[in-house]
């Protein structure tokens, strides 16, 4: 075939993907600043209010670095007020709808890894996660089993998987891991779902202790609405889909917006007191009132009935990006508040433990602290609520990768390695809060290959004497 032809047809493909994903963000740029002083973050503040661009974090500070994206109708402006207060800017992503369409294409570099229908070399939407989810029951009947949380905003099924490699057991202990609670973090959803598939066929006896020490819950997508959005309209939707709050938004947004609520400032724990927005036109909006949303009450009634059921030991919500692990609570300041919660110098521990495995692999650096100190403080999030109300001992939010070179939108060349060094974390967070005394290993893995191979194979028979 003829290359020009080839290149029309490729032209088209990419037309019609981009075109797919709905709100066009062709020529918008993103900066990154890092504001030197008050009189600078007034001006950030600012640009903000007149929504000359929408930051891509939650806050800003001095000496912290921020990233804004910026429209090609707001940038003379935009680049106006940077020029007023002499603020230096540096241009991160030329073009976001490239980076966007990049996103979308699975990375051919690699050799395929998959599992049954669902492979780690690209994301998935929520329909390809939710199906995978329903063959992993059906080829693990023993052993894993799906569960529907709750319903969201427009009635889809918050869905997760429950693990358990040793059922019966008596006084189960639980770990509870939440993913996607803010739609475009799509690598919440891919490192999720590779977590699952290592509990379920990894043959690394770490990694298999792990699996069968805990019976785990998983929901990979908790915001099923905000994840849909982000690939049926807008890439950037971080709220869930929530219409109740909808108002006509400042001059230059549109009124789109207003639509949704930040999970992550939802929950009733010091709801609204710092770090979040009563304006619905805001990304950080805590919505009317505290758990005004399906999503939330799901996630909270769910973990409140699985407590009662034995002990949760470790909750932990995967966001992006900036490479944080991050203890409760995140509305306190100070170090001294920090003990607040109780066992904060254990959080520390397992987490730098944690950090310090992950780093190991690839050499990539995450910060462990408050949110306050190691990011901004904020109120109304779902694992500072875990750590209150429910009293789960080991409760943490990790902002996988990366540090803001593609910041949401992580290429899918990077799913892997995240994933891999995730589990490394992990597996390391498991063994420090056993030694620290948290709950004590009774399975080693290497004990259980066997048995865990004879439920495999006992889950062959009964699927196909079904
Ligand atoms: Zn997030």
């Amino acid at each position: 075939m003829d290359i020009k032809i080839l290149i029309f047809i490729f032209t088209i493909i990419v037309t019609i993907v981009s075109a797919s994903v709905g709100k066009s963000y062709d020529g918008y740029m993103l900066y990154k600043i890092v504001p030197k002083d008050d009189s600078e973050v007034k001006i950030l503040e600012e640009i903000q209010v007149k929504n000359l661009g929408e930051f891509w974090d939650d806050a800003f500070k001095v000496n912290q670095e921020t990233k804004v994206m910026v429209s090609p109708e707001n940038r003379q402006e935009f680049l106006r007020h940077l020029d007023v207060g002499k603020i230096e800017s540096k241009i991160v992503i030329n073009d976001i709808q490239r980076a966007i369409n990049d996103q979308l294409k699975p990375d051919i570099s690699r050799s395929n890894q998959s599992y049954l229908s669902y492979s780690w070399t690209e994301y998935h939407n929520l329909e390809a996660i939710y199906s995978w989810l329903d063959e992993l029951e059906e080829n693990h009947p023993l052993v894993a089993k799906t569960v529907v949380m709750g319903k969201s905003v427009q009635n889809r099924d918050i869905k997760g998987i429950i693990i358990n490699h040793r059922p019966g057991r008596p006084n189960p202990l639980f770990g509870v891991l939440e993913g996607t609670l803010h739609a475009r973090e799509w690598i919440s959803a891919a490192t999720v779902t590779w977590v699952i598939k290592e509990f379920l066929t990894s043959n690394n006896t770490e990694i298999r202790a792990l699996a069968e020490n805990f019976e785990w819950h998983i929901f990979p997508v908790v915001n099923p609405d905000g994840y849909a959005y982000t690939f049926s309209h807008n890439r950037m939707w971080r709220k869930n889909r929530s219409p109740e709050n909808v108002k006509t938004c400042p001059q230059g947004v549109d009124d789109d917006m207003s639509h949704g609520v930040d999970l992550n400032r939802n929950f009733d724990f010091e709801w609204m007191t710092i770090g979040a927005s009563a304006d619905s036109c805001n990304n950080q909006y805590a919505g009317p009132l505290a758990f005004s949303e399906p999503e939330t009450r799901a996630i909270s009634n769910y973990v409140k009935t699985l407590n009662e059921k034995g002990e949760i030991i470790f909750y932990i919500a995967f966001h992006s990006y900036t490479q944080l692990i991050i203890i409760p609570y995140s509305h306190v300041v100070s170090l001294d508040d920090a003990l607040l919660s109780g066992n904060y110098p254990d959080m520390y521990e397992v987490a730098i433990r944690g950090a310090d495995a992950l780093e190991k692999r690839y050499g990539t650096h995450y910060r462990v602290g408050l949110s306050a100190t190691v990011m901004y403080p904020m109120s109304g999030a779902s694992f500072d609520w875990v750590k209150a109300a429910v009293n789960v001992p080991l409760t943490y939010l990790i902002e996988l990768r990366d540090l803001g070179e593609f910041g949401f939108l992580l290429p899918p060349g990077q799913i892997i390695p995240t994933a891999l060094e995730t589990v490394d974390a992990l597996v390391e967070m498991g063994q420090s809060a056993s030694r620290l005394g948290y709950y004590e290993l009774q399975y080693s893995g290497a004990n259980s290959v066997v048995f865990s191979s004879l439920m495999i194979l006992l889950g062959v028979l009964i699927a196909l004497l079904k």
